[in-house]
């Protein structure tokens, strides 16, 4: 193994669960925006995306917030140590107290301001999924490593199982769940009438995605979820992505493709025996790196990823040696 892959695999496998969407690598050719920690100097992007619906973005995911008479909601909540400012941002649109955060799944970097609304008297919506992972410690699939549970004020204290409406300043919000894909508690939130969706990390825009395979997440579920999402949507569809900026339909639809491109490209040759350095030496991402490769997850990082999705074969990280084999 190279030193370049060693040193891919170390940065990938340390920074998963850090926040999803982590995976430094040496070659990365871009820095992916959004996932500032300088805390103090943070701002908060603001936009309209119909009358009374507002994109906020600070750092971790992407947030969506209804706000009008009957108070506000948003769709997750970014990291905990955002939640000062994205109080004061949504002070400034003129939002009163939140009433509801419905999280589209159980991740730090979407789900860690929560506690800070629920505070405050907002009731937290979530995937009945998404509230069992919250509550519970858990074991990477990668390298064994032990997260603590979220805290309590955090979980989803209204669950579902398959779909939930609101009906909420004169909109239809539906939280859908389909099956595991990013992970097993994804919610799909539809604002129908001002025809906007918020994919959760179903879809990262400009990013390859993580697969969170400890939470039963799998390749093979990003295809349906997202089919039934396309079959829903228009062409002037508003689609927020968990990370990255807003996008249409049509960029949905191509980073849905590119899934399907690598992920076929990679179970050809599993099911001829070749082992994932044979696999990432043939590039299988190589015309979407331009796009889609950041420093939070390369092309070979994402080859890794859809691999062990395929194979359920586990990563052992061998820290002292800087390594990784598959057991
Ligand atoms: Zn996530």
């Amino acid at each position: 193994m190279t030193m370049l892959m060693k040193a891919t695999r170390t940065c990938l496998l340390a920074a998963l669960f850090l926040a999803c969407g982590s995976m430094a690598t040496a070659q990365t050719p871009r820095v992916a925006d959004g996932f500032s920690m300088d805390w103090e100097h943070l701002t908060i992007e603001v936009r309209e995306l119909a009358p009374h619906l507002y994109f906020l973005h600070g750092s971790g995911g992407n947030t969506v917030a209804s706000i009008g008479p009957d108070g506000t909601l948003l769709v997750d909540t970014e990291f905990a140590q955002v939640a000062p400012k994205l109080k004061a941002a949504l002070g400034k649109l003129g939002a009163g107290s939140v009433k509801y955060v419905i999280s589209s799944h159980y991740h730090s970097d979407l789900t860690g301001a929560n506690a800070a609304f629920h505070e405050d008297g907002a009731t937290i919506i979530g995937q009945d999924n998404c509230r069992l992972r919250m509550t519970q410690s858990r074991v990477s699939a990668l390298d064994g490593t032990t997260s603590p549970p979220a805290p309590v004020a955090g979980w989803p204290t209204l669950t579902y199982r398959d779909r939930i409406t609101l009906y909420f300043n004169g909109e239809e919000i539906e939280g859908v769940y389909k099956q595991p894909s990013h992970t097993d508690t994804d919610t799909i939130v539809f604002f129908h009438n001002a025809n906007v969706v918020h994919m959760g990390d179903v879809f990262v825009n400009n990013l390859y995605p993580l697969i969170d395979i400890a939470s039963n997440g799998t390749v093979y579920g990003y295809l349906p979820v997202i089919d039934a999402v396309l079959a829903r949507i228009d062409d002037n569809t508003k689609v927020v992505p968990g990370h990255g900026p807003v996008a249409t339909k049509r960029e949905l639809k191509a980073y849905r493709d590119m899934i399907q491109t690598v992920r076929d490209r990679v179970a050809a040759q599993v099911a001829t025996g070749k082992s994932l350095e044979e696999i990432e030496a043939s590039k299988p991402t190589r015309e979407f790196d331009r796009q889609y490769a950041t420093d939070r997850v390369d092309g070979i990082s994402f080859t890794a990823i859809v691999y062990q999705s395929l194979t359920g074969k586990r990563m052992d990280w061998n820290r002292s040696a800087n390594d990784f084999k598959e057991v």
